[in-house]
């Protein structure tokens, strides 16, 4: 057994070596190269949407000197150490309605927060130290020269690279290309992803159900999944579990996808064709992942595009997806380094089962007790089918592999949903 395996601990029909999800992940992404072909978008258009080239300032933000506060601008030789100071007011600077002069020594100018300072003036007093005696104003002692100014260029300087390739474009990005004045950007185009459910017991809404039948929800969830992320989405319906028509599902897929996403058929019952299908019209990179839930997830190529086929069960399709398609997706998108998901450390307020084998995601309510500690408790059922546990949940509780059971009071790691798109 090689170091990135480790040994199945259960009885449940995938019995040999399975992944260790670090590995996994990491023979994904390196598979996972951005897609080719950009675009050029109104800034608008381009939120979500991942910079193709980097972002260089032809100018100063903010352009020019100016005033963090509501005040008085002078010349910070002026101010008396200690004491206060008594100086000329000669006029006021306003955002957008500059001071046409110069602030001369013993001179002041009433200023606005945003106004450029005047000429020879590099400090501002702000009003509530000071008081006004006809035209004099009179700052209190302990002002520092050179405070509450803004510096031309301070954000971003002329010639600076404002934004990578590479950058995902979030309202930060948006509101800093607008401050350069930049109306439209280059981005690369979003990866197409097929994604169908797989499965005879399976009905779309709007269908009635007959005797052991039951909705597929996975394609809800995996849609919903696939939209936040910002790729394209092409919806395939489902599949049912007949050699035939899963080969030509993933014929038709692989057409006109970057990555294939499917759900159910990956174990090893007499109805799973989906590992076979991926081994016959493509190439297996592995199908068993050591984790809970989500044992067996699929990974390989069909044509040019990466096939992720991930488990039937409900809460295993989202774990599984948050944790290996979505870094792949982001890559495939284009950004270099997905940052991985941001995980706390809280105190779980009940004892949590857990066997030593697998990385377990169990779904936890992460909230701040009345000491401010953050703690953490099971939410929903237990189980791959329960959904609802889902959408009780704010985290997943991450049980490293070695981990056994937790005791009351132990701390654990901890993954808010919010890192997930
Ligand atoms: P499978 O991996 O195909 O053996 O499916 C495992 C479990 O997940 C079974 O109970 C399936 O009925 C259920 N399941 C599979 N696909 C879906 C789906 N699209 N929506 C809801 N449940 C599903
Ligand atoms: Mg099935």
């Amino acid at each position: 057994m090689s170091s990135e395996t480790v040994a199945d601990c259960c009885a449940d029909g995938h019995a040999g070596p399975a992944l260790k999800l670090a590995d996994a992940l990491a023979r994904i992404l390196a598979e996972a190269r951005p897609v080719s072909g950009t675009e050029v978008l109104a800034v608008r258009s381009a939120l979500g949407r991942v910079l193709s080239t980097d972002i260089v300032s032809t100018i100063n933000v903010p352009s020019h000197a100016n005033s963090a506060m509501d005040g008085y601008a002078l010349r910070g030789a002026d101010l008396a150490t200690e004491d206060e100071t008594r100086l000329e007011v000669i006029g006021i600077a306003a955002a957008g309605r500059p001071f046409a002069g110069e602030v001369g020594a013993g001179q002041c100018v009433r200023i606005m927060t945003g106004a450029p300072v005047p000429l020879h003036a590099d400090t501002v007093v702000m009003q509530e130290n000071v008081t006004l005696d006809g035209d004099t104003a009179i700052l209190s002692g302990g002002q520092r020269a050179g405070q509450h100014v803004r510096q031309a260029g301070e954000d971003i300087g002329a010639g600076d690279v404002a934004l990578r390739t590479g950058t995902l474009l979030r309202p930060a990005e948006l509101g800093i290309l607008a401050s350069l004045g930049v109306s439209e950007v280059s981005v690369r185009r979003r990866p197409r992803v097929a994604f169908f459910s797989t499965g005879d017991e399976l009905k779309s809404v709007g269908e009635p159900l007959d005797t052991g039948q039951i909705y597929d929800s996975n394609r809800y969830t995996i849609y919903g999944m696939l939209t936040r992320l910002g790729v394209e989405v092409v919806d395939m319906g489902v599949v049912r579990d007949e050699q035939g028509a899963v080969e030509r599902a993933f014929a038709q897929a692989a057409a006109g996808a970057d990555a294939i996403v499917t759900s159910g058929g990956v174990s090893v019952g007499d109805a799973d064709y989906v590992t076979d299908t991926l081994q016959q019209t493509g190439s297996v990179g592995f199908w068993k992942v050591a984790m809970k839930p989500g044992r067996p997830f699929a990974f390989g190529h069909v044509g040019d595009a990466l096939f992720f086929g991930l488990p039937g069960n409900p809460v295993s399709v989202m774990a599984t997806f948050y944790q290996l398609v979505q870094p792949a997706l982001q890559a495939l998108a284009g950004m270099p380094n997905p940052a991985p998901p941001l995980t706390v450390t809280a105190v779980s307020t009940e004892s949590l089962r857990k066997k030593p084998g697998r990385r377990e995601f169990q779904r936890g309510l992460l909230t701040r007790a009345s000491d401010g500690k953050l703690v953490v408790s099971r939410a929903g059922r237990e189980g791959s089918g329960v959904l609802s546990s889902m959408s009780a949940a704010n985290c997943f509780i991450v049980l490293p592999e070695n981990s056994g059971p937790v005791a009351e009071g132990e701390e654990v790691t901890v993954q808010p949903f919010a890192a997930f798109v």
